[in-house]
């Protein structure tokens, strides 16, 4: 491929990676961080929200089209995980300082410069998944710089907030949420659009994935670290891409993007060439009175329209799994149907009658070259999801649309995100706490605390030969075990890292979780075998035990495994005196 490639298509891309950190306790409250009792609430909190101008006196458009939909939230509330702040019943506490500590040393090590006085905001959040309909965040530092791979990536924001409630299940009009990791300290970094190719954006997440991890106070596990990508291309238009779980696959998801936005662009010409025009909503219920398709014969109303000049488009592919009617689905699906039907499709398949289809051409005036679709639901959401369906068929003429959209992990691609983007109206400033300020003490402890992955590398680097695993220690949570038992017990530390790379996951799989075993008995195993008394073959056997309970010394006994001196086995060989060779290595190996 040529290296020139992205330049030239005018690729653009940033991050934003979200991060929970491991403090004792939330951001403005004192539950604890860490989920103490899933699953059993003791109570539930129930709310309606509205939407309210923001400090700049707008009203946030994605506010609006959320609290037009009338819902009715529900939150579960756990007796060590939620508090009167959490369901915004009192005033949000101090913010930790805990938290703060380790941002700032963060924006220290990628040479920020820290706000002198923080203030808190509320930002709107209409979707339900906060109690209070805000989220508080608060901006600690600006104007940052990573080297990655030769490149300088500018980071322009860093950010401390409140992580939101889990959502647990519901339905149309009834969200239930899970409020135990609700106002968790969430540390948001953003980069600026200046990564140059999709491989370059895994790297840039993965660098700051590990510069967060080597400061030993992130959280681990599923949904702990999100990366967020913007990008677009020439001609094209930035779309937010959320919910990427897999690092290793967050380049396939980009090339994805690009393709689909190529594919966009194509249409938009093609469409202007055949002079592409979309037809007025028309009422065609009364032709499903009597049909055998299931889909808009059970339905209070049916909704269609003429995509003038569409033919052939709608069933294009412009990703894995994913043609322009798709892309025009999920636009009807914010309106609250399931979908759309469209011409491009078989529509025998679902039922309908060749004479039916030759009455809604009719009644829609469709002509050769042109398409057309069909949205069934109730009176409201058909004729709701019809208007959001024909403003993104009649986008398809312009091109790509602004967005966010929703990794979709078996394809590889994205589909539009449900929830729509929120803009820059949503920001009021927090009335209930006071602003921080940052003292020269706290500047002083970031740059001590400051993470280097630079001298960390090379400090694993020295210790650890094998790249493989010094690279797995970095970002591994046992990096803080590994070097305490380096320090404590000097046993050779490539095969500490082994043991704390390769044995741990291996037993892991098996069911043997040696993360649970106290650190002191891991230094004390890797100081018996340090001394001799054990051999390295034995040391799988001694972990296995040691999650039994229990001490270092007792497993080896118990286990018959300590190691003989040359004394004790010349002893052992002696009392064989007189017997034939073979009988006399039978009996000492037996023993
Ligand atoms: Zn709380």
């Amino acid at each position: 491929m040529d290296p020139d490639y992205y330049r030239k298509i005018g690729f653009m891309c940033g991050l934003e990676i979200h991060q929970r950190l491991a403090t004792e306790e939330k951001l403005f409250c004192s539950c604890h961080t860490e989920i103490k009792d899933k699953g059993h609430e003791i109570a539930t909190v129930q709310r309606r929200q509205r939407a309210v101008a923001g400090e700049l006196g707008k009203v946030d458009k994605a506010a609006e089209i959320e609290e037009g939909k009338d819902r009715l939230f529900t939150y579960k509330v756990f007796r060590e995980n939620t508090c009167l702040v959490d369901i915004d019943e009192e005033p949000p506490h101090r913010m930790n300082m805990e938290a703060l500590r380790i941002t700032l040393s963060l924006a220290h090590s990628m040479g920020m410069k820290i706000v002198e006085e923080l203030q808190p905001m509320r930002k709107g959040v209409v979707d339900g998944s906060d109690p209070s309909a805000f989220q508080r965040t608060v901006l600690v530092a600006l104007e940052g710089r990573i080297k990655v791979n030769g490149h300088t990536i500018t980071v322009p924001t860093l950010c401390l907030e409140e992580e939101s409630s889990g959502i647990v299940g519901g339905s149309e009009g009834n969200v239930t949420y899970d409020t135990s990791r609700l106002g968790v300290p969430l540390m948001e970094i953003a980069t600026d659009a200046t990564i140059p190719d999709p491989k370059s954006a895994k790297d840039v997440a993965l660098y700051l994935g590990t510069l967060l991890r080597i400061t030993g106070r992130m959280q681990r596990g599923i949904g702990s670290i999100r990366q967020d990508v913007n990008m677009s291309i020439k001609g094209g238009a930035r779309v937010e891409i959320k919910g990427m779980q897999e690092l290793a696959l967050m380049d396939k998801f980009i090339e994805n993007e690009v393709n689909r936005q190529q594919n966009l662009i194509e249409i938009s010409k093609e469409l202007q060439v055949r002079k592409a025009k979309i037809g007025a909503p028309v009422d065609l219920t009364k032709i499903f009175k009597n049909t055998k398709a299931n889909l808009v014969g059970s339905a209070e109303c049916v909704v269609g329209a003429r995509l003038g000049g569409f033919e052939g488009v709608m069933g294009r592919e412009i990703n894995p799994q994913r043609r322009l009617g798709t892309e025009i689905s999920d636009y009807a699906k914010l309106g609250g149907v399931k979908g759309i039907i469209h011409s491009d499709e078989d529509l025998k398949k679902y039922g309908f009658a060749q004479e039916e289809i030759n009455v809604i051409r009719s009644e829609l005036d469709v002509a050769a070259g042109d398409a057309f679709m069909l949205i069934a639901g109730t009176k409201q959401s058909a004729w709701k999801s019809m208007e959001h369906a024909l403003w993104r068929a009649d986008h398809a003429l312009k091109g790509v649309p602004r967005e966010t959209r929703g990794a979709m992990p078996g394809e590889l691609c994205t589909s539009k995100f449900l929830r729509p983007l929120a803009g820059g109206s949503r920001m009021y400033p927090e009335t209930d706490t006071r602003p921080i300020l940052v003292t020269k003490e706290m500047l002083a402890a970031a740059k001590k605390n400051a993470p280097n992955l630079d001298s960390e590398k090379k400090g694993i680097g020295a210790l650890v030969k094998n790249e493989a695993v010094a690279a797995q220690l970095l970002l591994s949570p046992r990096l803080k075990l590994f070097k305490l038992v380096v320090q404590e017990s000097k046993a050779e530390p490539e095969l500490v890292a082994n043991i704390l790379i390769q044995k741990f996951t291996e037993l892991k799989r098996e069911g043997v979780d040696c993360d649970a075993i106290a650190e002191g008995k891991i230094v004390s195993l890797f100081d018996s075998y340090h001394r001799g008394e054990i051999t390295k073959q034995a040391i799988d056997s001694v972990l296995r035990e040691l999650m039994k309970g229990g001490s270092v010394e007792a497993a080896i006994e118990k286990l018959k495994l300590k190691r003989l001196t040359g004394k004790e086995l010349k002893d052992i060989i002696a009392k064989e005196k007189g017997k034939t060779k073979d009988e006399t290595l039978r009996n000492v190996m037996s023993k």
